[in-house]
């Protein structure tokens, strides 16, 4: 029996995760749960799987929980309760599905508990992947990747060894602003930005997806999971999103993971690798599907893409500013104080001001995050 830790669990990926684990009473055990300050959800997620520990992060929300919950649920609360709560000696593995930075003290704090990591989340990858990585490997933590692509080419991995791997194929959707025009961009409605043609998700990745961002972060977390160079990762087009990335050999030979656009396919792998356990979710019917289409990604629509490559290439505080400066901009686009444009100007013009540290430990990392920040704050009005 897996004793599981589901962090985020009232978002679109803790929803999932939960649904996975009702699946299979006999092999998963929900031990601890977080969310930020959804009380109701979290109550009716308490009573249905008896969580020892849960935390909330708001701390006003946390408050609001206290009674009413059977005194055996240990009730941590503030960013200091989820670093303290991961650690619990009986947790086994800790799905990460809060988004954004925010991660990040959490995700440092089970690594070096050693955890088994479930990681849905990609920001504090982007932030402090190599740091992340040296550290999983110093405490022996493993970091199953979540993220379809990821998942997809960790799985077509397999056991090879990564100097036979010439290229990665990282497969897009292309997301909801496809096909409209780009001088469209500037007017387009944050309902059409948030309606994604393939895949259900929260709002920050949702906003991401329609403009190539969450691709490009998808691009820095594949070269920190996987060690490799920018160069050697190639996004493609692939409406259908039915292969969810490729690997391409030395020998030419290239292996794809195929499966239908289910989030819980990737977690349910996380959670029981390396087993695969019998499920009922919907396959795929290749007669129906027919045809698959690819194309070349187009940089000058979607600028956030070419930024994510520029900072793949510079690598050192790049990303974690490209990361800060764009979680920003998308916060205020949600508000609806900036238009959609605005998002990729205001995060190249944060990168073309930094300047930027090789090698960043992470005390680097934090102050170019919060400098990032403030400079695309500021730039938001
Ligand atoms: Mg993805």
């Amino acid at each position: 029996m897996k004793k599981i830790a589901v962090l985020g669990s009232s978002g679109s990926i803790g929803q999932s995760t939960l649904s996975v684990i009702r699946n299979f009473p006999q092999q998963f055990k929900v031990e601890a749960l977080s969310v930020n300050s959804d009380i109701l959800q979290l109550k009716q997620q308490i009573e249905e799987f008896k969580p020892r520990l849960v935390c909330v992060r708001d701390k006003y929300a946390a408050a609001k929980l206290g009674s009413g919950l059977s005194s055996s649920t240990k009730v941590f609360c503030g960013e200091d309760g989820l670093i303290e709560m991961v650690r619990d000696s009986r947790i086994d593995l800790v799905m990460f599905a809060i988004t954004g930075s925010a991660a990040l003290g959490p995700l440092l704090s089970a690594i070096k508990s050693g955890k088994d990591i479930a990681l849905a989340n990609k920001e504090a990858l982007v932030m402090a992947g190599p740091l992340l990585m040296r550290l999983a490997r110093k405490y022996k933590a493993n970091i199953l990747p979540v993220d379809s692509e990821q998942s997809a080419i960790w799985q077509s991995l397999g056991n090879n060894c990564k100097a036979d791997v010439r290229k990665i194929y990282l497969t897009a959707s292309g997301g909801p602003l496809k096909n409209m025009p780009a001088g469209q961009f500037k007017k387009v409605s944050l309902d059409k930005v948030l309606r994604h043609p393939r895949w259900k998700m929260g709002k920050k990745i949702s906003v991401d997806s329609a403009s190539l961002m969450n691709k490009g972060l998808e691009l820095l977390e594949a070269m920190f999971l996987f060690d490799l160079r920018a160069e050697n990762v190639e996004v493609l087009i692939h409406p259908e999103a039915i292969i969810h990335s490729m690997v391409e050999f030395n020998d030419g030979v290239i292996m794809a993971q195929l499966s239908a656009a289910d989030m819980r396919i990737p977690i349910q792998y996380a959670l029981s690798y390396p087993d695969r356990l019998a499920n009922r979710f919907p396959g795929i019917n290749f007669y129906r599907l027919n045809k698959m289409h690819f194309e070349k990604p187009d940089f000058k629509k979607f600028p956030c893409l070419s930024l994510a490559y520029q900072a793949a290439r510079q690598l050192g505080t790049m990303p974690a500013v490209l990361n800060a400066a764009n979680e920003i901009s998308v916060n205020n686009f949600l508000n609806k104080r900036i238009d959609f444009l605005s998002i990729p100007k205001i995060v190249e013009k944060v990168m073309r001001r930094h300047s930027n540290t090789d090698n960043p430990d992470l005390s680097d990392i934090l102050a170019a995050d919060s400098w990032a920040r403030v400079e695309a704050a500021c730039m938001c009005g």
